[in-house]
């Protein structure tokens, strides 16, 4: 009998074994970025924009893979990453703030995709403070409003909510139920909030609530306002190292200087939303490309029958697979984003984008979740995270069936919602 150690640490046992056999399971290297891109959709990106999309990788490698299974595994909020994404100018989504350098859409787009590709709850972090409270404020609210929000929700030296989904009104937000009523020197703010992000770590709120003219309005609330009160939303499947809050609004005083005096009707509110759909589009790809690169590396170091999984003919087809449907999401949030950035992109089309993303995010995970055998569902091999963080992403910023109604009414001209 003979017994031979290899490289790998299996040791094959007894003469003629036609496979490695042994208990001691190799360290996987798994997060490693591959740069895949099959259709050199990102061969033409500018130097500019890399340069963001390269810092994005860097501080993915060096300050999120190491810390983030430790706190999504407690449900805390890694704060200071906030503070990180401003100092490094990757927390604006895109919107132009004053002594900041220019921030392209693209640029944007890589950040959310580079950002996904290590962590949803950091990359909700992006979403929520730059894509839809720092945009609300740069795009409704008045000069000096700017000038005291922009620059430090921008640079992370203050947090920042958007405060839209009510409990009884998540699709249907257009009919949300809070109200504002005037009173001397402002408005009172009533009613309650559900699933927002940063809504119980203290900067400002972007609050919308229906004034007496029966329209939205949006109103920037300081979150030590007395009458708000926020409580932390517990029990998360997904996105579990960023805190989303249920907020309570009782006769919270809001001076008139704190009203966004852009921010008119639903319409404006649906302007900020429409600004982010892409973003998560580009997100759902940073997932995937995540889950498909894991998979990838594991198939190769992943020992069975003798051989590593990845000389199966059938877990090569897997791979192409995903590479396929990777391939099809980078060119579409590419092609959207050049359309974007020439101004020319349509709701429509930003809804086929998330929708068609998220879809095959989904499905991409899923897939990789399987190829890693009982290994896919532990925290430390990365895909069981992104599985799970795709269904907050999936359901956010407009759910995948209300994507398809857009889509839908864009077809046929019919508005299905109600
Ligand atoms: C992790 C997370 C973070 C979030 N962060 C924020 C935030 O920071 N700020 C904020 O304001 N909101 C936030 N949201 C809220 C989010 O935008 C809503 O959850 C989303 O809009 C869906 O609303 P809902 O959950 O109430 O689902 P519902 O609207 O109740 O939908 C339930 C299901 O019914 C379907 N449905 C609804 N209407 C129709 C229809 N007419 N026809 C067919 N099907 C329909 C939906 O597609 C869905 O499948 C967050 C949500 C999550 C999960």
């Amino acid at each position: 009998m003979t017994t031979t150690s290899t490289a790998s640490g299996f040791t094959a046992t007894g003469a003629g074994a036609e496979f490695p056999v042994g208990t001691v399971e190799p360290d996987y290297v798994l997060t490693e970025a591959l740069g895949t891109d099959p259709a050199s959709v990102f061969a033409g990106i500018g130097d500019g924009d890399r340069e963001y999309w390269d810092r994005a990788r860097r501080f993915v490698q060096d300050e999120v893979l190491p810390v983030i299974d430790s706190y999504w595994e407690r449900a805390d909020y890694p704060v200071h990453l906030v503070g990180r994404l401003g100092e490094l100018d990757l927390l604006r989504d895109g919107v132009q703030v004053d002594g900041f350098p220019t921030m392209s859409r693209m640029a944007a787009g890589l950040v959310n995709m580079e950002i996904s590709r290590g962590d949803g709850s950091v990359a909700t972090m992006i979403a929520v403070q730059g894509g839809l409270a720092l945009r609300s404020i740069a795009e409704c609210g008045s000069a000096e409003q700017q000038q005291r929000w922009l620059p430090a929700v921008a640079a992370g030296k203050e947090f920042a909510a958007f405060a839209l989904t009510e409990p009884t009104h998540g699709s249907d937000a257009v009919a949300l139920e809070s109200t504002a009523t005037s009173t001397a020197g402002g408005f009172l703010l009533n009613g309650e909030k559900k699933w927002i992000g940063n809504g119980s770590v203290g900067g400002v709120c972007v609050v919308w609530a229906r004034g007496e003219d029966g329209q939205v309005h949006g109103y920037l609330v300081p979150q030590d306002s007395p009458g708000y009160s926020a409580t932390k939303i517990e029990g998360k499947l997904a996105l579990r190292a960023i805190w989303q809050a249920h907020i309570r609004l009782e006769n919270v005083f809001v001076p008139q200087e704190n009203v966004l005096p852009g921010a008119r009707t639903f319409k404006d509110t649906a302007r900020v939303l429409l600004a982010t759909r892409l973003g998560v589009a580009w997100s759902a790809v940073g997932h995937a490309t995540a889950c498909y690169e894991t998979a990838v590396q594991y198939a190769k170091q992943r020992m069975q029958f003798g051989r590593p999984l990845a000389a199966s003919q059938i877990v090569q087809e897997r791979l192409a697979r995903m590479l396929s449907e990777l391939a099809t999401m980078q060119l579409m949030v590419v092609q959207m984003t050049r359309l974007d950035e020439e101004g020319a992109l349509t709701p429509e089309q930003a809804s086929l984008a998330k929708y068609t993303c998220t879809r095959i995010a989904r499905g991409i995970a899923s897939n990789a979740r399987d190829l890693l055998g009982g290994n896919g569902i532990l925290l430390a091999n990365r895909v069981a995270r992104h599985l799970a963080d795709i269904e907050a992403i999936h359901t956010y910023e407009g759910t995948e069936t209300m994507q398809a109604l857009i889509i839908g009414r864009g077809i046929t001209g019919i508005s299905a919602f109600a």
